[in-house]
C-alpha cells in the first residue's frame, strides 16, 4: 500500500487530520487498532474550545455538533461553600465553549471519512514506523491476521499515549518532561438531568469534584480519588453522597441523583515529548503530550496539532517550501506548554494534595478568592479555558 500521509490512530487527532487533508486534496490512509464500535464509545472529553468548534465547522464536520452541542458561556467555581461564575463572553470578547462529547466528534468524523475520504482501516494495528529519517517512511502493520507495509511520504503518529509512533524517535534525541499526580478522577455517567446548566468546579477539604454533562438528560460527574482506586469499590450511593458533600453551598442548590450507567477511574498526568517531529514522522495529540483533564485541554490540543500539520503540508504542496513543516514542532510546543501550564494551575488550585500543608491549603483558597475578586485574574482563567490561538 502507498499513500501521501500515513496516519496511525483514529482518535480525534487522526480522524480530523484525515478530513483536513481530504479537503486539501491530499490523500491519506488511517490505521486504527480497535474496532469501530470501541472507538465510537470510548468516553473521554466533552468540552470543545471556541477554536475547535470553528475548525470542525470549517472542515464540514460541525452540522450535528451545531444541532446537539450545548454552547456554554461560563463555568462556576465553588469553594468555601461559595459560588462564583466566570462569564466567558464578557471577559474574552465573545468567546465560549461547546459541550459535545468526544464520542460524538469521532462518530461524525468516521461517518464523513467512510463516505467521502480515503481508507480508514479498523482493527489494523501499527507495529512500527520505519525509515522516519528517509524520504520513504513506512508503517508496518497487522490487519486481518496478515502483516503489511504502508509506504508514505509522511507518517503522522496520532496513536495516543500508549501508541508506537513515539518509539521511532531515537532515545538520544527524545526529551521527556513529566509529572504524575497522587490522585485520579472517579468519573460517572448518570441518566439524570444536570443539576446546574454550566460546569461546576469545586474545591473542597475532602477533595475536588466536577459537575458536568453530556446532554440535557445525561450528567457526567467526577470525584478526586487516590490514584490507585478501583472504581468498583465505590457504591452508587457512596458516590452520590460524596458528590453532595463536595458540591455543597450555602444557598438552596441541590444535587439531582439518577441511575449510574458507567463508572471508571482516570489517572492524572502531565507529559510532554520533545521534539514533536523526527525526519518525516510527526507526532500529534496524546502521542506527544498529556494534560490532566482539569483544564479540558487534551482533545483541543490534538486539534491544534493536526491543523498545524495540515496547513504546513498544504503550504509544502502549494509552494514547495518546507518552512512550515520544519517549524511544526516549535509551533505546536508553544501552545502545548501554555495548555500544560493552564492545566497544572487548575489542577493544583482545585485538588487536595495528600501532603499539602495548611499553609498551602490557604494559598489555594487565596488563588480562588483572587479570581473571584480581580478581573485580571478572572480574565486569565477565561482566556485559558476558552483556548489559546492555534499556530
Ligand atoms: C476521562 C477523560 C476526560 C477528558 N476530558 C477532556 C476534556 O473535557 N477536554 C479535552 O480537550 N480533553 C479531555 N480529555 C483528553 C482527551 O480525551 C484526549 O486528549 C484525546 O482523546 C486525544 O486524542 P488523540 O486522537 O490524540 O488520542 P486518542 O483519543 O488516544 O486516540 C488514539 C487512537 O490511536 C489508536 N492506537 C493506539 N495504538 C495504535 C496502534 N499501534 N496502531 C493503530 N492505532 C493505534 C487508539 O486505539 C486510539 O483510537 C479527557 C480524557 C479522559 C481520559
Amino acid at each position: 500500500m502507498r499513500t501521501t500521509v500515513g496516519i496511525i490512530g483514529a482518535g480525534p487527532a487522526g480522524l480530523l487530520l484525515a478530513r483536513l487533508l481530504h479537503n486539501a486534496g491530499i490523500d491519506s490512509v488511517v490505521l486504527e487498532s480497535r474496532d469501530r464500535a470501541y472507538v465510537e464509545q470510548r468516553q473521554r472529553a466533552g468540552i470543545l474550545e471556541q477554536g475547535t468548534v470553528d475548525v470542525l465547522r470549517a472542515a464540514g464536520a460541525g452540522e450535528r455538533m451545531d444541532r446537539r452541542g450545548l454552547r456554554h458561556d461560563g463555568i462556576e467555581l465553588r469553594f468555601d461553600r461559595r459560588r462564583h461564575r466566570v462569564d466567558f463572553p464578557r471577559l474574552t470578547r465573545g468567546r465560549s465553549v461547546m459541550v459535545y462529547a468526544q464520542t460524538e466528534v469521532c462518530k461524525d468524523l468516521i461517518a464523513l471519512q467512510l463516505k467521502e475520504g480515503g481508507p480508514l482501516l479498523f482493527e489494523a494495528e501499527a507495529l512500527a514506523v520505519e525509515g522516519a529519517e528517509s524520504d520513504r517512511p513506512a508503517v508496518r502493520f497487522r490487519h486481518g491476521g496478515r502483516e503489511d507495509v504502508l509506504e508514505c511520504d509522511y507518517v503522522v503518529g496520532c496513536d495516543g499515549f500508549w501508541g508506537v509512533a513515539r518509539k521511532a524517535v531515537p532515545a538520544g534525541l527524545s526529551r521527556v518532561f513529566e509529572r504524575t499526580y497522587p490522585f485520579g478522577w472517579l468519573g460517572i455517567l448518570a441518566d439524570v438531568a444536570p443539576s446546574h446548566d454550566e460546569l461546576v468546579y469545586a474545591r473542597h477539604d475532602r477533595g475536588f469534584a466536577l459537575l458536568s454533562m453530556r446532554s440535557p438528560s445525561v450528567s457526567r460527574l467526577y470525584l478526586q480519588v487516590p490514584a490507585d482506586t478501583d472504581a468498583e469499590t465505590w457504591s452508587d450511593e457512596e458516590i452520590w453522597d460524596e458528590l453532595e458533600r463536595r458540591l455543597e453551598t450555602d444557598d438552596d442548590w441541590t444535587l439531582r441523583r439518577g441511575p449510574i450507567t458507567q463508572k471508571s477511574v482516570t489517572p492524572m498526568r502531565s507529559y510532554v515529548h520533545e521534539p514533536m517531529r523526527h525526519g518525516r514522522l510527526f507526532l500529534a495529540g496524546d502521542a506527544a503530550h498529556i494534560v490532566p483533564p482539569t483544564g479540558a485541554k487534551g482533545l483541543n490540543l490534538a486539534v491544534g496539532d493536526v491543523v498545524t500539520f495540515a496547513r504546513a503540508l498544504t503550504h509544502r504542496q502549494e509552494t514547495g517550501s518546507t518552512e512550515l513543516l520544519d517549524a511544526y514542532s516549535a509551533t505546536c510546543l508553544r501552545r502545548v506548554w501554555q495548555a500544560e501550564r493552564f492545566s497544572y494551575d487548575m489542577t493544583t488550585m482545585l485538588h487536595r494534595h495528600p501532603e499539602a500543608t495548611p499553609f498551602e491549603e490557604r494559598l489555594q483558597l487565596a488563588r480562588l478568592d483572587r479570581i473571584a475578586s480581580c478581573r485580571a485574574a478572572e480574565t486569565d482563567l477565561a482566556e485559558g479555558y476558552t483556548g489559546f490561538p492555534i499556530g
